[in-house]
């Protein structure tokens, strides 16, 4: 465990304290965990369980974050924990993000022994990912800037959903991310993702015009967020950030709790096209 960055106790009588990394702001009583289950009050401490505790620890090629226009053919040593701080009914990493901390399921690995990893398996860098890596924000911060000496990337594959200040404060340390678009509807993110869209944009636009590498995902799903309208909407608007974003579209396959059909390889289709007229770089994924 370690003391979390970005609280305040609101409640010294009760040891009642409030988390500020993302935008659920959770109040937190004593014994109890935020929405993420990654970061608990104890006794008055707001404590990241999740700090330098791994349930998935893999070398992958850097296109299955997906990234496809940062550093093309390597590999990178990928990490990831549990709990995350949306609710998505249609998650393909649900045992692990919606799953409380676990301690028979989790491996050790300190910042330094990451780093060290890395560099012995010539891992390119270290990406953040799997679950959500920001609710355990103190071990990529740590580790990131370990890595950044080290000459290694820092990666992070994220819902975006976060607080502007702990964003602005990490992106310093980090070289790239995939950053999830969800749908391009807050009624979407509200009913299937239990978060809100604007976060989400914001963090995508503070990341781009921080100079960052940035590509998006949309994992594209029948009669939820697969209408022309709101694929064009969605493409709108990030190429008014730029058009050299690159796009990936992700094909639905029934996951967890949400059962539509899988999404047709046409409406995969219709989806590029749509964003080819705005965007350069469109991909389709798990085809
Ligand atoms: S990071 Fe976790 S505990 Fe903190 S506000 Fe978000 S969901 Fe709540």
């Amino acid at each position: 465990m370690k003391e979390a960055l970005y609280y305040s106790v609101i409640d010294k009588e009760k040891k009642t304290v409030g988390c500020v990394l993302c935008p659920h702001n959770c109040k937190i009583q004593p014994g109890k965990t935020g929405a993420c289950r990654a970061r608990k009050n104890i006794d008055g401490i707001l404590q990241s369980l999740v700090y330098g505790e791994f349930a998935s620890v893999n070398l992958d090629p850097i296109e299955k974050k997906p990234l496809y226009h940062f550093y093309p053919r390597t590999h990178i040593l990928s990490v990831g924990t549990t709990g995350c701080n949306l609710r998505c009914q249609h998650c393909q990493n649900w045992e692990i993000s919606q799953s409380d901390y676990n301690p028979e399921i989790m491996r050790s690995l300190s910042p330094e022994e990451a780093v060290s990893m890395a560099k012995r398996y010539k891992s390119i860098g270290i990406a953040y990912t799997y679950n959500e890596p920001l609710i355990n924000y103190e071990w990529v911060a740590e580790t990131a800037k370990l890595a950044r000496g080290e000459a290694l990337k820092n990666v992070l594959v994220t819902n975006g959903f976060i607080n502007e200040q702990p964003w602005e404060n990490l992106l310093p340390l980090i070289d790239a991310a995939n950053i999830d678009v969800k749908s391009f509807k807050n009624d979407f993110y509200k009913s299937a993702c239990g978060a809100e869209i604007g976060p989400v944009l914001r963090s995508v636009e503070i990341m781009f015009k921080r100079g960052k590498h940035v590509e998006v995902t949309y994992l594209v799903i029948p009669g939820k967020n697969d209408s022309e309208h709101e694929i064009a909407d969605f493409v709108d608007w990030l190429s008014s950030l730029s058009p050299e974003i690159p796009v990936h579209f992700s094909r639905y396959f029934p996951q967890y709790k949400m059962k539509e059909e899988t999404t047709p390889v046409k409406t995969m289709e219709l989806a590029r096209r749509v964003a080819m007229k705005r965007m350069k770089y469109v991909y389709l994924g798990n085809i």
